[in-house]
């Protein structure tokens, strides 16, 4: 049997690398994918579920084709604890793994240690998040759907680094849409921790003033100190309370729950310094960290396009370091966020990424990317076709 190579969470960073260490190492390698649910759902496009035009059947794809196709083991459990020295992971469900090198791709952590109200016992069952998609994304859809018209939706978003810097503006241009379709006299109302949108703020903007004239108001420099979850009612450092009828709290981020338990998260207790040219963390030998949970270089966005790319640059990495080969890459990464201003039409932010071997980072190339001129439908296309693209890649 080939080395084993064990990769933790079957996300968009975690599922490619299983696939592609298989790939990479003509089927030698001996990869096991643990991950907790039975299938993937795709947090791209799930605001669309928030927003009526998708069912959560539409971004919901088997694992199968990892085994099947691919011949990644597939252990549906969640991994408890990772003992470093002995290379070794101990599952919820009590078995332990041995691994020659870890991969792992845990996503993020939502913590609301700094806002007690959502530490009251079911609070963080009423409030949402619908931060990771599955159980919360429908369960925003029907707060949404049993709200009086004329209400309010408010979305509170955290300071950057987060997941997905347009997710949140997207999602206000999703739910204004099924406002104006089916609530005409409900609002949507965006408290935004940040100075500005952080992403396509012109685009956004244009969107909000125009197509949802009257709908959607924007508001920055909103950091969230507490919620009140029984008065419906968002808490800010420096301005007046926000009561509404749908709250969703987008609460700070880190690495998710197993990269800081095992001392992974380096920076701040948040996120994972890696090494860029393979993945490895910088803090514990043969374990390699991927997608959300990194530290990111300056300009590089937190988005499944990047995970996916990451997935590759570290499976080649893997399966060179067991077979005793040089790591010998100099990686180039392509981003492109679509994001969804109504259910048809769409804008895009593109850009490219590369290795700066003097620098030891990824650089963004200057002059690369760049925005849409106007939201429009065929770019819907491409956002669908980008999608079952990327979830071929990953998954099939
Ligand atoms: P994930 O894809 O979240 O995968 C992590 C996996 O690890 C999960 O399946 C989880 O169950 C598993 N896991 C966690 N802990 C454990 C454990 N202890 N044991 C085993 N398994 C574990 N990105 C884009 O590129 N384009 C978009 O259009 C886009 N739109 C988005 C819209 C929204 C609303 C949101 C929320 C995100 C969007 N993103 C988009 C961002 C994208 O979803 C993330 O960047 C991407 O999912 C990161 O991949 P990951 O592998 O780090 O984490």
């Amino acid at each position: 049997k080939g080395a084993k190579v064990l990769v933790i969470g079957g996300g968009y960073g975690g599922a490619t690398a299983a696939k592609y260490v298989r790939k990479f190492s003509n089927y030698t390698a001996d990869v096991t994918l643990i991950e907790p649910n039975q299938n993937f759902i795709s947090c791209p496009l799930s605001n669309l579920v928030i927003g009526g035009s998708q069912k959560l059947e539409d971004i919901t794809i088997s694992y199968e084709g990892l085994r099947k196709n691919h011949g990644v083991n597939l252990v549906r459990d969640s991994v408890a604890s990772i003992d470093v020295a002995k290379k070794q992971v101990r599952l919820a469900g009590g078995a332990s793994l041995f691994y020659d090198r870890l991969i792992v791709s845990p996503g993020i952590d939502l913590t609301y240690d700094k806002l007690p109200g959502m530490l009251v016992p079911n609070a963080q069952n009423e409030v949402l998040h619908a931060w990771k998609a599955g159980e919360q994304t429908v369960g925003l859809r029907k707060q949404l759907e049993s709200m009086k018209d004329g209400g309010v939706f408010a979305i509170s978003i955290p300071l950057a680094p987060y997941r997905c810097p347009p997710g949140p503006y997207e999602r206000a241009c999703q739910v204004a849409e099924y406002f104006q379709k089916s609530k005409p006299k409900s609002k949507v109302l965006i408290l935004d921790a940040n100075d500005d949108v952080t992403s396509k703020p012109g685009l956004f903007k244009l969107a909000w003033s125009r197509r949802y004239e009257g709908k959607v108001e924007y508001r920055p420099k909103h950091q969230l100190t507490d919620v009140d979850v029984k008065g419906k009612t968002l808490k800010f450092e420096f301005n007046d309370d926000v009561k509404a009828d749908v709250l969703n709290v987008l609460p700070p981020m880190r690495a998710g729950a197993i990269a800081v338990k095992t001392g992974l998260a380096n920076m701040n207790g948040r996120w994972c310094e890696v090494d860029f040219l393979t993945f490895e963390s910088k803090v514990a030998p043969n374990v390699h960290v991927l997608g959300d949970s990194i530290q990111i270089a300056p300009g590089m966005p937190k988005s499944g396009h990047m995970a996916n790319q990451h997935g590759k640059t570290c499976a080649a990495a893997v399966v060179a370091i067991l077979s005793g080969a040089d790591v010998n890459q100099l990686p180039v990464y392509n981003n492109t966020c679509y994001s969804f201003v109504s259910s048809q039409d769409v804008v895009h932010v593109a850009s490219v990424h590369q290795y700066d071997a003097a620098k030891k980072t990824m650089v963004t190339v200057p002059g690369s990317g760049g925005v849409s001129a106007a939201a429009n439908p065929l770019e819907g296309e491409y956002a669908k076709a980008w999608a079952r693209n990327i979830w071929a890649d990953m998954l099939v």
